[in-house]
């Protein structure tokens, strides 16, 4: 039976994906030799990683005063790496969520942390909108989509001092403008290829302005340096990351991704307000293109586990809400085909009437 995979991450990947690295991991661009077992210094391999930057800065429209890198160590790594290259005295933090709040945490390490606004309150349900940011701050970091909690930030703060933002669960799924960020940074297992890199995306004017001493591993500068390859990189990652920036520019680009998104969005949202069984959890205006958070209502509540057994008889999977959220979690992220969304749609519906 053919499945629907909705997990929140790791994630679907596009066919195209995962056929060529199945491809290249037997025998990698005609070497004879699986991608995993070559030098990640051979102009194969280099020619990979230097394409799957320029792409990510096409696909992006990346301006020149950034650059590009890819990190191992996770979106979570990047917690502590953004206070270590850019925290001196004081850095403002939007809380909107568990990643959000994991990055406040790491922060605190390095120097004053104000938390301009949380939507903890409510569980995070919402995006808190109205705030100030002390002028002194260095800079505001921002969780743009909340993967937990189904919240989207729809409309980025414009602040005078750089914004850092953690895009790890929708990066690529709208055009952005770049020249807004200091930093963005976005582990790879949502939206672009297997678990081990990061991409990192920096503006090189906003580094070398902290006064401690930054070790190698950890300093922006030094991978720009040496063209994200100061260490050995996670190469079967980028080499996925690669295939699944080349299917990107070949459905027309992060534009397109992005109606696409809205159309797969819109027609699960739609039926979580259509149908008595079940109510979204996010806050209307705030929700997530790409993490679509519901439960059932209260005199249905015990039905929970019946309608998760019978999603999964229809090779539905993935779809168990986050322990902080409970009910039901369905990303829907760009590789995920409207198809699978629909038949999500079609058992919500025959569930209902069968109830
Ligand atoms: C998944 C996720 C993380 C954590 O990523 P790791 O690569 O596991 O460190 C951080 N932030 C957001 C928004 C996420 O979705």
């Amino acid at each position: 039976m053919k499945k629907h995979n909705f997990y929140a991450g790791p994630s679907i990947l596009s066919e195209y994906t995962i056929k060529n690295t199945a491809a290249a991991v037997e025998n990698f661009a005609g070497t004879g030799l699986s991608l995993l077992e070559v030098s990640h210094r051979g102009k194969e391999f280099v020619a990979v990683n230097d394409e799957a930057r320029a792409l990510v800065k096409e696909l992006l429209d990346v301006p020149d005063t950034h650059e590009v890198v890819f990190l191992s160590g996770g979106a979570s790594m990047q917690f502590c790496m953004v206070p270590y290259n850019m925290l001196n005295r004081k850095a403002a933090y939007l809380d909107t969520g568990t990643w959000a709040s994991k990055a406040i945490k790491e922060a605190r390490l390095f120097g004053e942390v104000e938390v301009v606004a949380s939507s903890k309150d409510k569980n995070y349900s919402y995006i808190p909108k109205n705030y100030t940011i002390s002028p002194d701050a260095e800079y505001f970091h921002i969780t743009t989509n909340n993967t937990i909690f189904g919240t989207e930030i729809h409309a980025i703060p414009q602040v005078h001092i750089p914004l850092v933002a953690d895009m790890s669960s929708d990066i690529f799924a709208r055009p952005i403008d770049v020249s807004q960020y200091g930093i963005i940074y976005a582990g790879a297992q949502k939206n672009l290829a297997p678990a081990g890199v990061t991409i990192i995306i920096v503006r090189k004017d906003a580094l070398g302005k902290v006064e401690r001493p930054i070790p190698s591993m950890l300093d922006y500068r030094i991978h720009i340096d040496n063209d994200s390859m100061f260490n050995t990189p996670p190469v079967l990652p980028i080499y996925s990351a690669l295939q699944t920036l080349k299917w990107y520019r070949e459905q027309g680009g992060i534009a397109v991704m992005q109606q696409k998104n809205i159309g797969k969005a819109a027609v699960l949202y739609d039926e979580i307000d259509r149908n008595r069984l079940f109510r979204g959890t996010a806050a209307v205006e705030d929700r997530s293109l790409m993490n679509v958070c519901f439960v059932m209502n209260d005199e249905y509540r015990e039905l929970e586990n019946t309608f998760g057994e019978y999603a999964s008889a229809q090779g539905i999977v993935g779809i168990k809400g986050h322990r902080s959220v409970g009910g039901f979690r369905a990303s829907i992220y760009n590789a995920m085909p409207r198809s699978s969304v629909e038949v999500l749609v079609e058992a919500m519906k025959s569930f209902e009437k069968k109830n």
